[in-house]
C-alpha cells in the first residue's frame, strides 16, 4: 500500500503542495483531479522521486521512500509515466520497450554501445499486444500519433513489472473512444492488482475508471470519495468541477472541468 503522510512540496514561495495525505491499496485505482496548478504533478514527482520532499513521508508497503533515488524506487516496483510522454524517439516502439526491459533487469542503467538482446522481444511484444500496439511495432517513435506515444508511454513502465503505477495524465489530449479504451486499460491494470494512481482532466476518464477519487485544489485535498460523493460536494463544485454549468445543482460537467 502507497501511504502518503502530510506531503509538502514548496518551490521558495509556491505551494505546490501542502499538507497532502491519502493511501492506495494494491488493486485500487485512484484518481488526483483538480485544477492546473494544483499540486497534481509535484506529488507525483515527489512520490517518484524526482523532486526531494519540503516535508512530509511516503510509504510503499511499510518502506520509506523519500530518501531513495527514482532508480531504487523503481526496483521496490513504483513506476510513472508524465504529462508529456517520455520515450526515445530515435528507437522504433518494440526497442523502446525492450530498453525498458533490459533496464529494469539489469537494475541499472544500460550501456548505450550494448545491442539489445533477443530474449526481450517476446515480452516486449506481449506488453505491446496489451497496451495495443502491436501493429507499430517496427515504427520509428518519431512517426507515432499522440495516442499511440502515450500507449507506447505505458508500456514502458509496464516494462518494470511495476506494483504501484503512477500515471500523469495518461489520457491527455486524446478524442474521447481512444481516451475511454486507455482509461480501460489502466482500470483493467488494477483489476490484476496493480495500485494505480492517475491524474486526469477530462471527468469521463474518472467516472466509472476510479474506485475513489482525489481533489486537490491549491496544494490541498479538498474531498476525498467516489465520483458522485465528490461530484456532489459543494467545495469541489465551487471550486473546480462546477465550472461552466448551471445552478440546477445536479449532474457534473462530465466532458472536462476546468482546464486552462
Ligand atoms: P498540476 O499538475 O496540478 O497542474 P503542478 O504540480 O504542475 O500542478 O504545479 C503546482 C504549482 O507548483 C504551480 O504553481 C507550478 O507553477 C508550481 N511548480 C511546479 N513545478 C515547479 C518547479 N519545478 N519550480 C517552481 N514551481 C513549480
Ligand atoms: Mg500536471
Amino acid at each position: 500500500m502507497l501511504q502518503v503522510q502530510g506531503l509538502v512540496k514548496h518551490f521558495g514561495g509556491i505551494h505546490a503542495v501542502d499538507g497532502v495525505s491519502f493511501d492506495v491499496a494494491a488493486g485500487e485505482c485512484v484518481a488526483l483531479i483538480g485544477p492546473n496548478g494544483a499540486g497534481k504533478s509535484t506529488c507525483f514527482a515527489c512520490i517518484a522521486g524526482q523532486y526531494p520532499l519540503t516535508g512530509g513521508r511516503i510509504l510503499w508497503n511499510g518502506q520509506a521512500l523519500e530518501k531513495l533515488a527514482p532508480a531504487a524506487r523503481l526496483r521496490h516496483g513504483v513506476a510513472r509515466t508524465f504529462q508529456v510522454a517520455q520515450v526515445f524517439e530515435a528507437l522504433s516502439v518494440l526497442q523502446n520497450v525492450q530498453l525498458a526491459i533490459e533496464a529494469s533487469r539489469a537494475q541499472k542503467a544500460i550501456s548505450a554501445f550494448k545491442s539489445l538482446d533477443r530474449q526481450s522481444v517476446e515480452a516486449a511484444m506481449a506488453l505491446l499486444v496489451q497496451t495495443g500496439l502491436r501493429e507499430s511495432a517496427d515504427d520509428d517513435v518519431l512517426s507515432l500519433a499522440y495516442g499511440a506515444k502515450k500507449r507506447l508511454e505505458l508500456a514502458i513502465a509496464l516494462a518494470a513489472a511495476p506494483k504501484l503505477l503512477l500515471l500523469d495524465e495518461p489520457a491527455a489530449g486524446l478524442a474521447e473512444a481512444e481516451r475511454a479504451s486507455l482509461m480501460q486499460l489502466v482500470k483493467t491494470l488494477a483489476g490484476q492488482g496493480m495500485a494505480v494512481l492517475y491524474t486526469e482532466h477530462n471527468m469521463d476518464a474518472v467516472a466509472g475508471v476510479a474506485d475513489r477519487v482525489l481533489v486537490l485544489i491549491e496544494g490541498r485535498l479538498a474531498a476525498q470519495g467516489s465520483f458522485d460523493e465528490i461530484s456532489r460536494d459543494a467545495e469541489v463544485r465551487r471550486l473546480y468541477l462546477g465550472d461552466g454549468l448551471g445552478d440546477d445543482g445536479d449532474g457534473v460537467n462530465i466532458k472536462g472541468a476546468a482546464h486552462a
